[in-house]
């Protein structure tokens, strides 16, 4: 019988790996499963795009898939069970159960609401493509409008400050805000953040800062300070978690959820599961908890790859670099701020702004849809005859 590895998540660390285990394995010993909510790769580090009203190119999986013999399974996983070794799908055919002998968990990470309360029901997000949607039609109809419409962006992380800046860039009729718990762009060196504050300016975003929200109404958001500020379309960037399946398996999870794993990312409690992407929990060379990141996503799925690999081949393992360079936060499409940290994770004195971050921005997401939409390096277009295994064609039930 051949091994069976089941791979949930095809963003960027869950296709990249699945592309990857599918070339580097003998289809003669292994079958690979890929198990995914939506039909398509979806490039979530230009959802802020989207959602302000671009056009973001989005490969269909079975085309990525074209030519390594992946069984593609569109499907939301519902539970894990690593006892039996199984894990269990809906669908609109209603689901059913998957088995595998390896499993690599990557179903990356959703906004969280941080227990404020008024967030799930006033609030949009960018975190996932149909809320990136949603705010997409919302901008719509206030743009439609005659009176300017007001956008509140909750968060100065880097997605709110992408989030804020490219609405402001691509819909100038709109009045932006962004609000931050403490200074604008606290973890950024002095020059960055000097650089950052100008670009809002540039952009007529109103910098909101040393707020805390505590609620969210449908107009209004009202901060622990005592201000209440008016909100046609709040935007909540302020926190992100992962999925509650991996707790609830009986996986060791840390106190939010993430999957601990080893150096190989393998799970600490079942040698049978490996974790890549926001959903793992994994240490990084300088020490530190990998942030959650498409860097993070490629190393942690590679490691998870050369691991799997070598345990089924008999292989040395190698050890992929876990590193944290910094940050590459996009202003809007001319604008931009490439951030490199140190061993301690801290901001060095010196940054890249400007045209030239930007460039280097669209660069790197060019080169990471390239890669994950090319597992086998774009080689067996003409291989279309060994085209992916069709859903029906999945099997339903594994032993
Ligand atoms: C707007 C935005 C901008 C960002 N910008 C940057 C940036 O500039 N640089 C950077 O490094 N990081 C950025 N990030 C973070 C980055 O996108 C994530 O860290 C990265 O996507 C993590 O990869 P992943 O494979 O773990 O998860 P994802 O890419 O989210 O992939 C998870 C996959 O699992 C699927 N899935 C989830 N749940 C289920 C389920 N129950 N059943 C079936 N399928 C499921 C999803 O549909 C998806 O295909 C940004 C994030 C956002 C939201």
């Amino acid at each position: 019988m051949k091994h069976r590895i089941v791979v949930l998540g095809a963003g960027y660390a869950g296709a990249y790996a699945a592309g990857t285990l599918a070339r580097r394995l003998s289809p003669a010993d292994t079958e690979v499963t890929v198990v995914n909510a939506e039909p398509d790769f979806v490039q979530r580090l230009r959802l802020h795009q989207l959602a302000a009203g671009q056009e973001v190119e989005a490969p269909q999986l079975a085309d990525v898939f074209v030519g390594t013999g992946i069984r593609l399974r569109l499907a939301r996983v519902t539970a894990v069970d690593p006892e039996r070794r199984v894990v269990a799908v809906a669908d609109a055919e209603g689901g059913g159960e998957l088995g595998y002998d390896t499993l690599l968990y990557a179903l990356g990470s959703h906004a969280a609401n941080r227990g404020v309360p008024g967030v799930a029901e006033h609030a949009f997000d960018v975190s996932s493509r149909p809320a990136a949607l949603r705010l997409r039609e919302r901008l719509d109809i206030l743009s439609r409008r005659d009176e300017d419409g007001s956008v509140l962006v909750v968060g100065d992380g880097l997605t709110g400050i992408e989030t804020a800046t490219e609405i402001a860039e691509s819909r100038p009729g709109l009045s932006v805000a962004l609000v931050a718990r403490g200074e604008l762009g606290a973890p950024l060196s002095a020059g960055a953040r000097s650089h950052l504050r100008r670009a809002c300016d540039r952009l007529g975003i109103t910098v909101l800062e040393h707020l805390s929200v505590e609620a969210v109404e449908a107009t209004r958001v009202l901060c622990a300070e005592g201000a209440a500020l008016a909100s046609d379309a709040t935007v909540w960037t302020a926190g992100f978690a992962v999925s509650p399946i991996a707790a609830t398996s009986g996986l060791e999870v840390t106190e939010n959820g993430r999957i601990v794993v080893d150096r190989t990312m393998r799970s600490v409690s079942h040698p049978n599961v490996y974790a890549s992407g926001d959903s793992a929990y994994a240490i990084g060379d300088n020490g530190r908890p990998l942030p959650m990141s498409c860097a993070s996503a490629g190393y942690t799925g590679m490691q998870a790859t050369s691991a799997i690999v070598g345990r089924l081949t008999g292989r040395k393992i190698p050890n992929t670099k876990m590193e944290y360079l910094g940050n590459h936060i996009s202003l809007g499409r001319r604008d931009g701020i490439l951030q490199v940290v140190d061993g301690e994770a801290q901001a060095k004195p010196t940054y890249v702004g400007g045209r030239k971050a930007a460039r280097i921005k669209a660069g790197i997401l060019k080169m990471s849809l390239w890669t994950t939409s090319h597992p086998t390096f774009g080689l067996p277009k003409l291989k279309r005859h060994l085209a992916v295994v069709p859903d029906a064609a999945a099997e339903r039930t594994v032993a």
